[in-house]
């Protein structure tokens, strides 16, 4: 068995590889070459926290296993360690036997901001110049640097609820060479790609914040009860997501679908448009969407990818088991 600690992760996956291995996972998705298990959730009655588990079977690039974590609010405070915690787990296919453990923090941040990225190479304007954030916490920086390597961006504008967060933006768009505006959600009608990227559970950004043409990644909502956009933009933009069940069920989707503005079959897999097999955006002034929702198969995808250049560098720890 191999063990990959959180902090060798920083050095062996960059954007590059994340990027990959989430294109090649999506695109297997949706070729039915793999699959997602039922998510397992549950708020396990100790510290308050929400523990689960996110699995999932990839037959093209043959990994198999399962993303342990949740959430403890009290961690910071209490341990001095960072409130998400989780880890990966890889099985052999062929046996069942263990392959590898595998620190699952950055993975998460790094294949969270390379979903939103996919979306953005495949569905947004070839011409888009400002982007829009909406969210300024821990994953909105992955999520802009990460998304300004897709289109020659000139200028990023952000909102976000807490305004003493904007910093965060204000330094990624700054290390990319880049002016930042904070603005009013009403100024968001200037961006041609929107993130957003909050624990919100009631829509901030509406269809009037919004111009014709835009792509937006809605890339908070993952949970049951979050809402990050209007059901209004849902209705008005064509729809992607990285897996339609979590999309309609706990994803941006589910309060459009929950009241009949948004049809099931009318939101495609992200991973059709990656294969050709749907075309995508159909003209510069189409509203796209992508429902991130976050899938297990995203964090086998990068966690393999980790374990091979970890074995590569000669920093993979093995240890019989
Ligand atoms: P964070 O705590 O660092 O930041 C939270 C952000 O949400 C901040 O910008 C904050 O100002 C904003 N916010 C908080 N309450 C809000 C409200 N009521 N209305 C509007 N904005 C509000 O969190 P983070 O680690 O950056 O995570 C952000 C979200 O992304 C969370 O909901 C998290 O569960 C989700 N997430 C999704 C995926 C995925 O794959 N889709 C992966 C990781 C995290």
């Amino acid at each position: 068995m191999i063990i990959v600690p959180e902090k060798e992760i920083g050095a062996l996956l960059g954007r590059k590889e994340s990027y990959e291995a989430i294109e090649q996972v999506f695109a297997a998705m949706a070729s039915g070459n793999a699959y997602n298990f039922p998510v397992v959730r549950e708020a396990i009655g100790h510290a308050d926290a929400l523990y689960g588990f996110k699995g999932g079977f990839d037959q093209a690039g043959m990994t198999l296993g399962l993303k342990a974590g949740g959430y403890w609010p009290n961690n910071l405070e209490t341990h001095g360690l960072i409130n998400h915690q989780s880890t990966v787990f890889l099985f052999d296919p062929d046996t069942g036997r263990v392959k590898a453990v595998v620190g699952g923090n950055l993975l998460t941040a790094l294949r969270t901001a390379a979903a939103s990225s996919v979306s953005i190479n495949y569905l947004a304007r070839k011409d888009a110049k400002v982007i829009g954030m909406v969210g300024a916490g821990h994953q909105a920086k992955f999520q802009l640097r990460a998304a300004l390597e897709q289109r020659n961006f000139e200028k990023v504008i952000g909102w976000n609820l807490h305004p003493e967060m904007l910093p965060n933006l204000e330094e990624v768009a700054a290390e990319a060479g880049l002016p930042f505006e904070a603005v009013e959600l009403s100024g968001m009608t200037e961006a041609d790609v929107i993130i957003t990227i909050t624990s919100s559970f009631a829509p901030t950004l509406m269809s009037d914040h919004v111009s014709d043409g835009t792509h937006i990644a809605c890339m908070g909502t993952d949970t049951i009860g979050k809402q990050e956009v209007g059901v209004d933009l849902i209705a008005r933009a064509s729809v992607f997501a990285d897996e339609i069940a979590q999309s309609i069920t706990l994803g941006e989707c589910q309060h459009a679908i929950a009241n009949g503005s948004k049809a099931e079959a009318d939101i495609r897999q992200v991973g059709e448009v990656i294969n050709s097999t749907h075309q995508g955006r159909t003209s510069d002034d189409e509203v796209t969407l992508f429902d991130g929702t976050g899938v297990g198969l995203q964090d086998l995808a990068v966690a393999s990818a980790v374990v091979d250049l970890a074995v590569e560098q000669g920093i993979a720890i093995k240890v019989d088991f």
